[in-house]
């Protein structure tokens, strides 16, 4: 289909056909596969994301949030109020070859116990290792309590991340910004890292299937250079469905990679902004980072077909 082009389209409110977004215009039938709520580490409630996702113009948009599938409800609910179609996802952090691998489930059935279970006992030892965080920033002298980290997290029961525990430094005007949070204290190898529980490679995308969905491997450009290909080929050889080349982090030259990757293992192509709202300043949904992102429904009729064949 062809892109709509801004400079021929007239300020078009919330007609979405006729909708120039942000960085550049998106086609027609774009949609967003990767995306954050309050229930983890976003900064909009479903409702408001779901909002946002009709006023960008975007026809369908996955929730995909950390260990949490508790936002999917509300999202569809406003989802089939707007016409935007909801796809339920989920979010997965796998430990591999002392890697942190992100695993991104689509289409899975949020109504699963099974499902249900493994990501409640994951957000039970997210809080214990937020508690941990907190105790090693107030021996650095940053007086934050757990209370503060849960406060930023919204409701109880929702995933307490490093972000939380970021905010809750910053309103205690221990740092400036997130980011310098995470420089400081927060990232792997700094004073107050703890790292997090995680599921092994084939654990995880079993979870994914036996919820009927289909498995991908987000933002490869986050592994080490040298580790991204052995890495995505042990997946695929563990069962993945998909590849996410096109992601807020992933330049021109990594997407082109990642999408040769994904031609040469028979993975589905993916892609999606990784919109966390104010946690992630600059990502914007459906475009990305400066517009490095665009996915349209073709991708997701593709996920679809895998999940029947899966099933
Ligand atoms: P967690 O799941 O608690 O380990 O937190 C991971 C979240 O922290 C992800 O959403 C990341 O995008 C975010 N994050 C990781 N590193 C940084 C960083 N250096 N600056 C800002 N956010 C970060
Ligand atoms: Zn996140
Ligand atoms: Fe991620
Ligand atoms: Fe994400």
């Amino acid at each position: 289909m062809a892109p709509v082009s801004p400079a021929t389209t007239p300020r078009a409110g919330r007609h979405r056909k006729l909708h120039a977004r942000g960085s550049g215009s998106l086609p027609v039938d774009a949609i967003d596969l990767h995306a954050h709520t309050v229930v983890s580490d976003g900064t909009l409630t479903p409702r408001a994301l779901v909002r946002l996702a009709f006023e960008r113009g975007l026809s369908a948009l996955a929730v995909t949030d950390h260990d949490h599938v508790g936002g999917i409800a509300e999202a569809r609910d406003e989802g089939l109020r707007l016409g935007v179609e909801i796809v339920s996802g989920i979010e997965l952090s796998v430990e591999h070859e002392g890697l942190d691998v992100h695993l991104l489930g689509h289409l899975v059935d949020e109504t699963s116990p099974a499902l249900l279970a493994r990501l409640a006992s994951l957000r039970a030892a997210r809080e214990a290792r937020a508690a941990r965080m907190v105790e090693r920033l107030r021996a650095l002298g940053v007086a934050i309590r757990l209370e503060d980290v849960a406060r930023e997290a919204g409701g109880a029961g929702n995933a307490l991340g490093r972000p939380h525990v970021a905010r809750a430094m910053m309103r205690a005007g221990a740092v400036a910004t997130i980011e310098e949070a995470f420089e400081r204290y927060l990232a792997s190898g700094r004073p107050a890292y703890v790292p997090k529980a995680k599921l092994g490679a084939a654990e995880a995308i079993a979870l994914v299937h036996a919820a009927g969905g289909v498995a991908t491997l987000a933002h490869p450009v986050t592994l080490p250079e040298d580790r991204r290909e052995p890495v995505v080929r042990a997946f695929a050889d563990a069962g993945l469905d998909g590849l996410e080349t096109d992601h807020s982090k992933h330049g021109p030259d990594d997407a082109r990679r990642f999408r040769a990757w994904a031609r040469e293992l028979g993975l589905v192509a993916t892609g999606g902004s990784d919109f966390h709202g104010d946690n992630k300043p600059g990502v914007e949904l459906g475009t990305g980072l400066d517009g490095n992102v665009r996915v349209t429904r073709a991708t997701l009729d593709e996920l679809k077909k895998r999940a029947r064949r899966r099933s």
